[in-house]
């Protein structure tokens, strides 16, 4: 999983020695934590969907950025998703443990003296959860931005789906195309198949009511249409997400976090 970004770029704090933390604590460095999870993702795709693609975008826009340091924390590969296990592959936290570990590893970082911190997900169980831990944080006066990497570009998912209507599904159109373009020998389409949505409620109310999901009950473990995915799809959206992110990087570099101040600090 350690791979390096091409050209040999120094990108993984866990890599790092001593003095070059020390020397990017002078530079107002961003630090990218992937978070992600190991679950079944169909009979197509690796149970390492949700962390390989915020890993990869977190170290593409580590390697794309000269002016300041963005550093990739060690990934947190396990999360929340209780509701894919019954199929092979699954490995769940809890969800106090997942919260409690972001919260550990942001108050971590912060203690470090990094104070740009990005949780970036790739898992929609994850996704409320990860907001929460950063809701949690900013009491303690830890402040992470907490994202999701498909809310990142929701327009142009919308726009570029032919099958999966905006939604990054589970191993279907986005997710297979994303593992074809990023890490195609990893992915077997012989083996590909595809599930109906499974809502309780009917199209009108399921607008605005849903239960939490529970994807056991579907019956290839699946959403949405994998048959339409493309390497070359993946590659549009990946474009697009990089782009995002290095924007949200160089921004984030320029601006403090919300620390509280004393009452009154704003006073003349
Ligand atoms: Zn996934």
């Amino acid at each position: 999983m350690l791979m390096r970004p091409v050209g040999g770029k120094k990108v993984h704090w866990q890599e790092m020695l001593r003095h070059e933390l020390v020397a990017a604590l002078t530079q107002d460095p961003v630090v990218i934590v992937p978070v992600g999870s190991i679950e079944q993702h169909g009979p197509h795709c690796p149970q390492d969907v949700d962390i390989s693609i915020p890993f990869h975008l977190a170290m593409q826009a580590a390697a794309a950025i000269d002016e300041f340091p963005v550093i990739v924390a060690p990934p947190v590969g396990l999360g929340f998703t209780h509701y894919n296990m019954g199929e092979v592959g699954t490995i769940t936290l809890s969800l106090a443990t997942f919260i409690d570990v972001l919260c550990d590893v942001s108050r971590s970082l912060w203690a470090n003296g990094f104070h740009r911190l990005i949780l970036l997900n790739g898992h929609g169980g994850n996704e409320q959860p990860s907001w929460a831990a950063a809701m949690k944080l900013a009491e303690e006066d830890v402040w992470p931005v907490a994202l999701t990497y498909w809310n990142m570009a929701p327009k142009e998912l919308r726009a570029w789906s032919e099958a999966d209507d905006g939604s990054i599904g589970h191993g279907g159109e986005w997710e297979t195309s994303l593992q074809l373009y990023l890490r195609p020998d990893l992915v077997d389409m012989s083996r590909a198949v595809k599930d109906e949505w499974r809502l309780k409620f009917g199209p009108e109310v399921g607008r605005y009511a849903r239960f939490p999901e529970r994807r056991r009950e579907m019956a290839h473990g699946v959403m949405g249409d994998p048959f339409v995915a493309s390497a070359a799809k993946g590659e549009r959206f990946f474009s697009i997400l990089r782009e995002r992110l290095i924007a949200l990087c160089r921004e984030y570099h320029e601006i403090d976090p919300p620390i509280y101040r004393e009452f009154g600090s704003h006073c003349p």
